[in-house]
């Protein structure tokens, strides 16, 4: 079923639910009036209807692949890639000096989780560059950013991101490539590095590579990194890509699902690269792009909801099974709730990743540090509940296919395969949730009391005309509050640890039934409203439990030993 890119919802979600008018209100945002908005996202739409859409079976079909030590992609991806870069979908959000169109990250936001419905893996690529084209804008030289950012944002070149190595996933302190000062302003980086998204590519001239690797006198853990771009062609004289740089892809991964998109592992051999930020600083600047991409992938997650979710619908609306009123499984109350379930989740998951990036666009037209609070403390929530959703929307339109959910030509189970990944890469959604209940609550709760404040100011508000929808949502929300009380006065943190996984998952729900309501309130007896009715009575309940679990602690996890695991 072709993909129908959701541009009114978008809409309605801009106006109503992510406050865009404040945005656009700044001096910083003042050109992204409602009519550049609508052209854009129409804009982009109608790109990933046409052009990204037709290349999601094929990149399964035909995985990328390594030949001769270069990577050949999947059919119609080199021109998917000339779309995208054409429509200036890469730099929407850079830096106008540098060839970007400085956009606010909500709008980025909307038009990368389209791709993402349209096509993952190729998606994946313009992702990937966008982080990058982030953390150099933040922390390199004049000179680094005039030779790469123009290149990187009009998609002549392609920009990775190589962290991980075999002994150094979630722990990325544990690595061990290194670096060492050439004395001429550039460095020689060494090591090898697994699992590179888009580690190579034949369809961008040059493939930037932002290395993590250590100094000489780097210190163990992560205040030693140092971060490095790396080119594989060394820019000439002329600034434009020349002789291969001293690294290649060794192999490519064999995955479960996200074929087109290459994973590489890579290996650098006294590779020439340049500094981004200040030695021993790789961390921050890495931050940078991870916290980007954390809500880049989280639109991931939505994107295939998306994509699921209509795929999951137009095949109900059509398979004849039993008698009900239009002949179709469509008015099978259990097929009903999928239904039902999977367009409320891709609502609650949209509405926090586009609040979670206008909170960022505020700081970024403020400087506001209330704004940065609300940021942080969102992205590890948009990031986790938009892959959950992602999954979960994704399982249940197969379920809604019955067989031919398990058959590959419908295309069903591929959402699932590809979406899986989003929920480990990026830092894990465990990892995710960790960061939740102890880096973002170092303030002792505050920026979480803050938004509960206000979700319960709605609700009284709301409580007015529907008190029905209110109230729920008012009483989940003293809940919540609760239980982060409980946490944040757990000194242990493994205390804190033990449920955070479910903590979060209850926060998105509350924050979820909060979104539906001002949603509902916008469309009195509309589609809106009746949509959140269905979250507020069916779903949002699942909190209660959620909290339970994340207030046990971590006695009952470690209850048995491993030798009692084993057995
Ligand atoms: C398809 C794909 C593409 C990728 N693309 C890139 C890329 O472009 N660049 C890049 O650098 N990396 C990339 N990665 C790597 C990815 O970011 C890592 O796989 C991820 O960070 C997890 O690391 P790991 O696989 O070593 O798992 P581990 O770190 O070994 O984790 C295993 C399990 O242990 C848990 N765990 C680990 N540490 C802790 C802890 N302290 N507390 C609680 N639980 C913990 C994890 O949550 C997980 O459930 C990619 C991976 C895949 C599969």
């Amino acid at each position: 079923m072709p993909y129908r890119a959701p541009v009114t919802d978008y809409q309605f979600l801009f106006r109503h639910v992510a406050g865009f008018d404040q945005i656009a209100g700044t001096e910083k945002f003042s050109e992204a009036s409602d009519d550049v908005v609508d052209a854009i996202l129409t804009e982009a739409g109608k790109m990933c209807e046409e052009v990204m859409s037709p290349l999601q079976r094929p990149g399964d079909l035909e995985p990328a692949r390594l030949e001769n030590g270069v990577v050949r992609t999947s059919p119609g991806y080199s021109e998917g890639w000339k779309a995208i870069s054409e429509g200036g979908w890469i730099g929407m959000s850079g830096d106008p000096e540098y060839g970007g169109m400085g956009l606010p990250m909500t709008v980025t936001t909307a038009v990368n989780e389209m791709m993402s419905a349209a096509c993952l893996s190729l998606q994946l690529a313009p992702l990937m560059s966008q982080g990058q084209i982030e953390a150099m804008e933040h922390h390199a030289s004049d000179a680094i950013k005039e030779l790469f950012l123009p290149k990187l944002m009009s998609g002549e070149w392609s920009g990775t991101m190589n962290l991980t190595e075999p002994q150094a996933g979630s722990d990325v302190g544990a690595l061990s490539s290194k670096a060492v000062d050439n004395g001429d302003g550039s460095y020689s980086v060494t090591g090898q590095k697994i699992y590179i998204s888009w580690g190579d590519n034949d369809f961008a001239s040059n493939v930037c590579h932002l290395v993590l690797a250590r100094l000489p006198d780097g210190v163990p853990g992560t205040k030693g990194i140092s971060l490095f771009i790396v080119p594989k062609h060394l820019p000439d004289d002329n600034g434009e890509a020349g002789v291969a740089n001293s690294l290649k892809v060794v192999s490519l991964e064999h995955k479960m699902g996200l074929h087109g998109s290459p994973t590489c592992v890579m290996q650098f051999d006294g590779a020439k690269g340049w500094l981004v930020g200040k030695e021993h600083g790789g961390m921050a600047a890495m931050f940078t792009m991870m916290n980007n991409a954390r809500l880049g992938v989280g639109g991931q997650g939505v994107g295939v909801a998306e994509g699921a979710y209509q795929h999951a619908l137009a095949y109900a609306l059509e398979r004849k099974q039993g008698k009900t009123p239009s002949g179709t499984i469509v008015d099978h109350a259990d097929v009903r709730r999928m239904l039902m379930s999977m367009k409320a989740d891709v609502f609650a998951s949209r509405a926090i990743l586009l609040n979670c990036a206008a909170a960022i666009d505020m700081q970024t037209a403020t400087g506001d540090a209330e704004w940065a609070a609300r940021a942080a403390f969102l992205t590890p929530i948009a990031k986790a509940f938009g892959t959950e959703t992602g999954m979960r929307v994704a399982e249940t339109g197969v379920q809604v296919h019955g067989g031919m959910g398990f058959i590959e030509e419908t295309g069903a189970a591929q959402f699932y395969r590809d979406v899986r990944v989003t929920a480990i890469y990026e830092g894990t959604n465990g990892i995710q949730a960790m960061d939740l209940v102890a880096r973002k609550m170092m303030d002792g709760g505050e920026a979480a009391a803050k938004l509960l404040d206000e979700i319960e100011d709605h609700a009284e508000r709301a409580r007015a005309t529907v008190p029905e929808l209110a109230g729920p949502v008012w009483e989940a929300t003293e809940t919540l509050r609760e239980a982060t009380e409980w946490l944040v006065a757990q000194g242990d943190l493994n205390e804190r640890f033990a449920g955070a996984v479910p903590y979060l998952q209850a926060f998105a729900r509350v924050l979820g039934g909060h979104y539906h309501l001002v949603a509902a309130m916008a469309d009195p007896a509309g589609p809106r409203e009746k949509l959140a009715r269905f979250y507020i009575n069916a779903l949002l309940p699942e909190h209660a439990g959620l909290l339970a679990q994340a207030q046990n602690g971590s006695a009952d996890v470690y209850g048995l030993t491993i030798d009692e695991l084993v057995a």
